[in-house]
């Protein structure tokens, strides 16, 4: 087969992952929600290893991390201080032929005139801010002090939790704290699958260090975040850093980093790793009147803490893991028939399913029970699916759709029918070199868990 074109790509993943139940459109029965989306079966266990795996780096297998977990509706204060009230907006414009809604900054040109790319239309009106947050009101009553927000990134409960967690978890400086949730952003353009949708999840750590710690601490976890990459499959040669330039980095912002990935539509950011220096914790000290401040028991001196901020999308890194494990190949089948074989190279420890289970055929008794038995031993250490259904390769191919690493099949040789010495032997078969090997039941759990951890 030769290789698809970008765009080709994409359309095969983006039907994937709706034919084996990775992402649904949200609220598709009633004709879909633009811009919002359901994980289905495959897509939330990959979604949830993506999640389980960052916290582990980044909170567990560290002392100098803690986590929360803050809440989604946030007082409008908080994002006034934060400065999203004001100035977290888009421009937009309207195109008055075809009433499209456009982002200004994203109009394809043609002889030098902005177009629309909707209906090719020149007639556009002139650009106005337009802020991304969604807004709500709180309780029965109308007034403008009832309104709330859906938080537009997680990173400001965190701020705004400073001084508590700080209390209570007693760390010193240098510290951060690690959470992941939901944000919202009423996006003027959602596109490119989920890669820019309206509800979003992110990951996101705050470090807070000395002043003098924040450039050599921001390119610490530069480091650190392309090592998460790569442990999960996406290499450093799949990745383009970005150094953002002065002119487009925030104000208060000392350095930024644009962690960049080749999807199909181009090279886009997966994070964005910035040295905010004080300019949060000082906005919600000033605006709240309460002290956000660090006392240093060595030299009894109190300051703001800065911050380096590595934020991660959940979401558009799921996707760049279906676009980094989509393969398709020529493989001959047992008769001498070449088909195509499509395949999804997860790295093991974010594979939705770890392992399928197979028993040779459905109307032996043993075969089954052996197979059930294998399940049970292997279920508590990860996801696993039993599959009786259909000839042992199609089964086969349906585990390597959906990125399944290992498959493990029962046979008569495992009842010790044939040869007594492989009793209580099974065949473990690799996705990605197809190659099998008989194990024994005993050593599966220890060898898979080891595999995937
Ligand atoms: P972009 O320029 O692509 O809109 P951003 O620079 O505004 O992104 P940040 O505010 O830095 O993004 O958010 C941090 C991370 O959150 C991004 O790197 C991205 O992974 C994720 N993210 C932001 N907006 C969206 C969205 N609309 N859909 C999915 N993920 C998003």
């Amino acid at each position: 087969m030769s290789s698809p074109s970008d765009t080709q790509r994409m359309e095969r993943i983006v039907s994937l992952c709706k034919r084996r139940g990775f992402i649904f459109q949200a609220s598709e029965i009633y004709g879909g929600l633009n811009g919002v989306w359901d994980y289905g079966p495959l897509g939330v266990e990959l979604k949830r290893n993506l999640k389980d795996y960052w916290w582990r780096v980044m909170v567990r297998e560290r002392d100098d991390v803690v986590g929360m977990d803050g809440a989604i509706l946030t007082h409008h204060g908080v994002l006034k201080a934060s400065g999203h009230e004001d100035t977290f907006s888009d421009p937009m414009v309207d195109c008055r032929t075809c009433k499209a809604r456009l982002r200004a900054d994203q109009l394809p040109e043609k002889s030098g005139v902005k177009q629309c790319p909707n209906c090719g239309g020149k007639d556009l009106t002139e650009a106005r801010p337009f802020n991304l947050m969604f807004s709500t009101q709180m309780g029965a009553s109308a007034d403008p002090e009832s309104i709330a927000y859906l938080r537009p990134e997680t990173a400001q409960s965190i701020f705004v939790q400073f001084k508590n967690v700080l209390d209570t978890a007693r760390k010193k400086l240098p510290f951060g704290i690690a959470q992941i949730g939901k944000a919202f952003r009423n996006e003027i353009n959602p596109r490119n699958y989920i890669f820019r949708s309206r509800e979003f999840e992110q990951m996101e750590l705050e470090y807070f260090c000395r002043p003098e710690q924040g450039m050599e601490l921001l390119d610490y976890w530069l480091e650190e975040r392309l090592k998460f990459y790569e442990n999960i499959g996406i290499g450093r040669d799949k990745l383009h850093v970005l150094t953002v330039p002065d002119a487009d980095r925030a104000f208060y912002s000392k350095g930024t980093y644009d962690i960049e990935y080749a999807f199909p539509f181009g090279m886009q950011e997966l994070e964005g790793v910035a040295y905010r220096t004080d300019y949060d914790l000082t906005q919600h000290q000033t605006a709240s009147g309460k002290t956000l401040d660090y006392f240093d028991e060595e030299t009894k001196a109190r300051f703001i803490p800065h911050v380096i901020e590595p934020s991660a999308g959940v979401d558009r890194t799921v996707l760049a893991l279906l676009c980094e494990a989509y393969a398709e190949e020529t493989v001959t089948d047992e008769k001498g028939k070449s088909e195509t074989r499509i395949v999804l190279r997860f790295h093991p420890r974010i594979a939705p399913i770890k392992c399928g289970i197979f028993p040779l055929l459905k109307n032996q008794p043993e075969l089954v029970a052996k197979a059930r038995a294998v399940q049970a031993l292997l279920r508590p250490f990860m996801n696993v699916f039993y599959d009786e259904t259909g000839a042992i390769g199609r089964r086969y191919r349906r585990q390597d759709e959906a990125g399944t690493p290992f498959g493990i099949t029962i046979d008569f040789e495992t009842l010790g029918e044939r040869d007594p010495g492989l009793r209580d032997t099974v065949t473990l078969r690799d996705r990605d070199s197809m190659e099998q090997e008989r194990v024994k039941i005993g050593e599966l759990t220890a060898r898979l868990v080891a595999a995937i951890a």
